[in-house]
């Protein structure tokens, strides 16, 4: 009983067993084998010992049958003495204890090795499946939600685990139990095996009928328990704009109907499961009822030795737990082949950017940056840029505006190829950034994005990220530059304040100085920038702009402007609209030319100066 609520409890935290699947079972099953292989030794010593364990099981009745057939019987029909009664039994019974005493080491051992395979493959296959996400593109997080992702490598691998450590060999000693129980039963009495076998149309009956609804009722749950989930996290991530419009009650409101169905399902699911124990419990007290009557029946008539119905009405008992298990571990199965293909399927799915064979490491580049005729689309039949052509003279800083939309921040994409162009080239230094790679490309850009993300961690790692090795002083003379040493050596731990939660215990003024004094650190030959939209007070934005003077100098920089000062002291700005330029020059030639950007200035830069 306590296992099938473990069972259960493997059903509900994996994935769908739908027959969507794609993958064979046959190959799905090999490359779980494949799994095991670095720990065949320790799986086969675990799969010998659940087989002596199984033996032993079959062993142990069969000590009280010849107890009772041996000693007890002839001692009452006076054949026997009672010393030699006393003698054989009390050896038999040691015999039992001991057999139950290596039964316990050897149930302990299986357990204990079992659960160190188990746990071994969830480290390799989950360090496995994180440095494949560390490798994917953006575009493959475009497609996948991140709470899926998180589930696969944490629930399906962990499903995954359950069944194939565990599940295989407990099948494994199952088979062999039922095999053992019946070779045995049918050597020793052929009819009053099939008497007692009876039963087993019915319990396959209920296991049938029980199978179909359990599953029905997992999914169910399955389904509740993710809309309890995707509530909780809207919930949680929003939960400054909830506060803010008082919105808590509702939000409760709704959290406490998803939950309500949740409830709904998993009392539906007891339901289900609370009925198939006892009614195999019944069925198990009418196979025990059939043994009692022939068998007693049979006795009465000389046919049959006592020894052998207490034998049959204890292998009778044995019997049904192995079928029971396998009943239920048919459901897991379905849902750790699932689990297996969510797992190898996100394996297999290779970056969309990828390293082009002969790569080449560029060095230091200069700094020059061209889109040449690039074409460019997230979405089929949608394209974002279409034959954009933009040169960047080493050093030079171009301010990027345009309307929101306009593809701005795809521009700044493409150059890091966080996605490929569709058309066209981009180029740097004259080389095309296809055939550059990759760490070499991402080592001579920097980029400082709107949403500043900092690390678990200490301020000091969150400057050093993309240079580890840097000394203290380093980091000391790139936060002074940039105006952060100032608001950091007044923090209680200064460098060594930890950071929590994405940075939320820091303003976002200085959130945005220590991603300068990132960007800094590397020193890298291009920047990138998306501006802040988001106004900070006055004294922080002289700071910025401040720390913004100083990133840029002599480096390419390439920004997506929303300060009037960035446009004003840019070498060049282009306006963007629908993926295409349509107006380039200096704030004053653009000014006086009094078109979109005229319109813009008019607009958003009067309303970030104004606060
Ligand atoms: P901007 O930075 O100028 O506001 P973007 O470059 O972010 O504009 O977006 C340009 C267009 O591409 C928009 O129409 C936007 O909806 C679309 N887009 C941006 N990112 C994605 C994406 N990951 N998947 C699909 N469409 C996208």
């Amino acid at each position: 009983m306590r296992r099938m609520g473990h069972r259960f409890r493997a059903l509900s935290r994996s994935g769908e067993e739908t027959a969507e699947r794609t993958m064979p079972d046959t190959v799905l099953l090999k490359r779980v084998i494949e799994l095991v292989k670095p720990y065949k030794l320790r799986f086969a010593i675990a799969v010998f010992l659940a087989l002596i364990g199984s033996v032993m099981g079959l062993i142990m009745p069969y000590l009280t049958k010849m107890a009772i057939d041996n000693y007890v019987v002839p001692f009452s029909k006076s054949q026997i003495s009672s010393s030699v009664v006393m003698n054989g039994v009390k050896w038999l019974a040691v015999a039992y204890f001991v057999l139950a005493l290596a039964g316990y080491g050897v149930q302990a051992g299986r357990r204990y090795l079992l659960n160190w395979i188990g746990h071994s493959i969830m480290r390799s296959l989950r360090n496995r499946m994180f440095s494949h996400l560390m490798s994917m593109s953006r575009s493959f997080y475009d497609e996948n939600e991140v709470g899926t992702l998180m589930s696969k490598v944490t629930s399906d691998v962990a499903t995954l685990n359950e069944v194939l450590a565990t599940g295989l060999v407990n099948l494994a000693t199952d088979v062999l139990t039922l095999g053992g129980i019946l070779v045995i039963m049918l050597l020793i009495s052929p009819w009053l095996t099939v008497v007692s076998l009876l039963t087993i149309p019915m319990l396959l009956g209920a296991a049938l009928i029980f199978r179909s609804r359990a599953r029905k009722a997992y999914r169910l749950t399955r389904k509740k328990i993710a809309g309890v989930m995707a509530n909780l996290e809207e919930s949680i991530s929003g939960i400054r704009v909830s506060q803010s419009f008082g919105r808590q009650d509702e939000n409760s409101r709704r959290f406490d109907r998803v939950n309500v169905e949740n409830l709904r399902a998993n009392v539906y699911a007891a339901q289900v499961y609370s009925m198939f124990f006892p009614t195999v419990q019944l069925i198990g007290a009418a196979g025990i009822f059939l043994v009692l009557y022939f068998g007693g029946v049979s006795y009465i008539s000389g046919g049959l030795s006592l020894g052998v119905l207490v034998l049959f009405q204890s292998y009778v008992i044995s019997f049904f737990s192995p079928i029971m298990d396998m009943t239920m571990f048919y459901n897991s199965l379905q849902s750790a082949f699932a689990a297996a293909e969510r797992i190898f399927g996100l394996l297999d799915t290779p970056p969309h950017v990828r390293e082009s064979d002969g790569a080449i490491d560029i060095g230091s580049a200069r700094g020059k940056v061209e889109f040449r005729n690039v074409t460019f689309w997230y979405v089929p039949g949608y394209p974002v840029l279409k034959n954009f052509s933009l040169l960047v003279k080493p050093g030079e800083t171009v301010a990027i505006v345009g309307p929101t939309g306009a593809g701005k921040s795809t521009v700044m994409n493409l150059l890091l190829r966080f996605y490929d162009v569709k058309g066209g080239a981009i180029l740097l230094d004259d080389v095309d950034i296809r055939s550059i790679a990759l760490p070499s490309l991402r080592r001579n850009m920097s980029i400082v994005l709107q949403d500043t993300f900092l690390f678990t961690g200490t301020l000091r790692d969150n400057i050093r990220l993309g240079r580890p090795d840097a000394s203290e002083e380093e980091i000391r003379a790139t936060a002074r530059a940039v105006g952060a040493d100032e608001f950091i050596s007044q923090l209680p731990l200064g460098y060594d304040t930890m950071i929590r939660e994405r940075g939320i215990n820091l303003s976002q003024g200085q959130r945005q100085l220590v991603a300068f004094a990132r960007a800094l650190l590397v020193d890298p030959p291009i920047l990138l920038l998306d501006e802040a939209t988001s106004s900070v007070d006055p004294y922080t934005e002289l700071l910025i702009q401040q720390a913004l003077e100083e990133v840029m100098r002599n480096r390419t920089a390439i920004v997506i402007a929303h300060r009037l000062s960035t446009v004003r002291n840019a070498d060049r700005i282009i306006v963007i609209d629908h993926g295409k330029i349509v107006e380039e020059g200096t704030h004053d030639d653009l000014l006086a030319l009094g078109g979109m950007y005229k319109r813009l200035c008019d607009m958003q830069f009067r309303v970030v100066e104004a606060t």
